[in-house]
């Protein structure tokens, strides 16, 4: 039988809309309004594309929300300072740095000049330690999405094995640590392959929920997933155009094969990728509750 879809988009839809009404709330009640600065450094086209759905659900939602576009030129010490200033305004709750950055920029030194109560990326070394101590403040967002579509989805994690295709650190290894801790939603056995693993197929075809984010089109093949097993396909890849000239997207994972075997897959496009968005939103409401000594 195929799988049922995981609709990522449709679960997304429905946490915008508990937000909306939370954000609602948060004003009448408090008049605390959730604020969000995306930084862009540089005019890359998915870049641009990334940060104007962010905007757009940052408005829809009822944040105030600000996007300070700057010159790929841009000087490290220029961006540190407007980084700075973020910080210290307190209509923002969360500033998130558009990833990549320019070749001239070290990457790491600005990821630790955010204030790590306003990384709502939560790529902070403070708040991946307060992670992988099981304490976190904000959840990295495409992990969190992957977390909440299983649980929504009614998704046994707890003593279920995973296997993740992808020791990235803002996909392979935070969803690893997410899903073995001691928590709702987690507690399963949790095994982590990458370039270097011997067979990982043999490692797929152990796992009961298979996520994958290794950014090759198709990589994991049909045979290789478990029957009934539940597939979490992270990868976007442009494989050419459509008939109408969009971009045409595959997963990490071969579709066709895998939804025959597994007992829910993602799509890709509407999986994964809409949920990531969606927990940046929550992570800032979850912000400006924080600066706002609201539970
Ligand atoms: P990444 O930084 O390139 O990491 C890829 C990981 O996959 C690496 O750990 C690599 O292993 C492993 N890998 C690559 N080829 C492999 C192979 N043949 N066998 C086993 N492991 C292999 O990628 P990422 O940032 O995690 O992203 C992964 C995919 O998810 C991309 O397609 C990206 O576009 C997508 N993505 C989607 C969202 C979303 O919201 N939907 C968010 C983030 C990323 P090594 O460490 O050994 O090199």
């Amino acid at each position: 039988m195929p799988a049922k879809l995981l609709k990522g988009a449709e679960v997304a839809k429905e946490i915008r809309a508990e937000l909306k009404t939370e954000v609602q709330q948060l004003h009448e009640k408090h008049g605390a309004v959730p604020g969000l600065v995306t930084i862009l450094v540089g005019e890359n086209p998915a870049s641009q594309s990334y940060v104007r759905a962010k905007q757009t659900t940052a408005h829809e939602l009822g944040f105030y929300s600000v996007q300070d576009s700057q010159p790929a030129d841009l000087a490290e010490e220029a961006l540190l300072k407007l980084i700075d200033k973020y910080n210290k305004d307190p209509k923002i709750d969360g500033i998130l740095v558009q990833l990549p950055l320019p070749k001239h920029i070290n990457e790491n030194r600005v990821l630790l000049a955010i204030d790590p109560g306003k990384d709502v990326d939560a790529f902070h070394p403070v708040n991946v330690g307060k992670l992988m101590i099981g304490e976190p403040d904000y959840l990295p967002c495409t992990p969190a999405g992957i977390q909440e579509l299983l649980v929504r989805s009614g998704t046994q994690v707890s003593g279920a094995e995973v296997v993740v295709v992808g020791r990235s650190n803002i996909v392979g290894k935070p969803i690893a640590m997410m899903l073995m801790q001691k928590a709702p939603g987690a507690n399963a056995t949790v095994t982590v392959t990458h370039t270097r693993t011997k067979d990982v197929k043999a490692h797929c075809l152990s796992a009961d929920i298979l996520v994958v984010a290794a950014g090759v089109a198709e990589y994991v093949k049909g045979d290789w997933v478990k029957p009934g097993a539940v597939v979490i396909d992270v990868g976007v890849n442009e494989v050419g155009k459509t008939a109408d000239g969009k971009r045409l997207l595959k997963g990490d994972v071969e579709f066709e094969g895998a939804s025959q075997r597994a007992s829910a897959i993602t799509p890709v496009p509407g999986g994964v990728g809409p949920m990531t968005i969606t927990m940046l939103m929550k992570n800032t409401v979850r912000a400006c509750r924080v600066h706002n000594n609201l539970k």
